[in-house]
């Protein structure tokens, strides 16, 4: 099948935010998250987005947890999958001075992913607290992930956030073509909707390459009309936990593979994580 039928799955299998209450099956030790990303990459997932946690499930920002995690998904047998490292982790709403700028950076600088999160402006997280992007911090951000060449992916909660973006390529801060990932349904930014996406789509600079989600019930729905409007998919528990409506996922896995059957109908398929690369234009680590 040729490239252009193939789509990235992105699996994002913990998140900063849901708990074992939310689904018991969340993996929260690094032990747990590789042997997760591990499965996610059997069923047909190209890209593991990580966040680490504490063993008693607190989000966690801190260095030892991402050398760890990374280290042992990286062990883990013929596992190509391609990494991407937030770069918001367990900061919402704590912290947002030049010393945890470099506690944001640190693991992506150091451990070489090849894509990690850039979310392009500050938002309202879910009426809760605040999800603080610093524009020093994002200046910083972007100059380091040129240096180490990492893949920022940009993600956009909201289309000002997609403006942004591109006042950012504009200063040379992100380079073109960029990754986008369009986040859909976070309370505080624009909605999982159809038509949200379609304006989210259309206003893309020219070149890109796209991936959607939707949180919580606007998930299949927003898988749906990406596959439609060509973009890739994002799954896992970071986004949504649930396999249908009040019946908690079994796994990522299982996610993973409700994606690739998705794609199947459509007469698409799974990218692997090495023509994830060739579609994203980024080198294998
Ligand atoms: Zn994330």
């Amino acid at each position: 099948m040729a490239l252009k039928d193939k789509r990235i799955i992105t699996v994002a299998v913990t998140g900063a935010w849901p708990t074992r209450k939310d689904n018991s099956n969340l993996p929260v030790t690094p032990q747990e998250i590789a042997d997760d990303v591990y499965s996610c990459w059997q069923a047909g997932a190209a890209v593991a987005h990580i966040h680490v946690r504490e063993d008693d499930g607190t989000p966690s920002m801190r260095f030892e947890r991402y050398q760890e995690t990374v280290a042992l998904i990286r062990a883990k047998k013929d596992c190509d999958i391609c990494l991407n490292i937030t770069s918001s982790g367990g900061t919402l709403g704590s912290g947002t001075t030049e010393e945890d700028d470099e506690t944001r950076i640190r693991p992506i600088r150091e451990l070489r992913p090849e894509l990690c999160s850039f979310d392009c402006g500050t938002m309202n997280w879910q009426y809760r607290t605040i999800f603080e992007n610093h524009p020093r911090f994002l200046e910083r951000l972007g100059r380091t992930v040129q240096e180490v060449q990492v893949k920022p992916e940009l993600e956009i909660f909201d289309i000002g956030m997609l403006y942004a973006a591109e006042h950012y390529m504009g200063r040379g801060i992100l380079k073109a073509p960029c990754h986008f990932q369009f986040i859909l349904g976070a309370p505080g930014g624009v909605a999982a909707t159809v038509e949200d996406l379609l304006t989210l789509k259309q206003r893309l600079p020219p070149g890109s390459t796209w991936a959607a989600s939707g949180i919580g019930k606007g998930h299949v729905p927003i898988m749906l009309a990406t596959i439609a409007l060509g973009g890739h998919l994002r799954v896992g528990m970071e986004d949504n936990v649930f396999y249908h409506r009040g019946i908690p996922a079994a796994s990522n896995a299982q996610l993973v593979e409700r994606a690739v059957r998705l794609l199947g109908e459509a007469g698409l398929q799974a990218a692997s994580p090495d023509e994830a690369r060739r579609i994203l234009g980024i080198g294998r680590r």
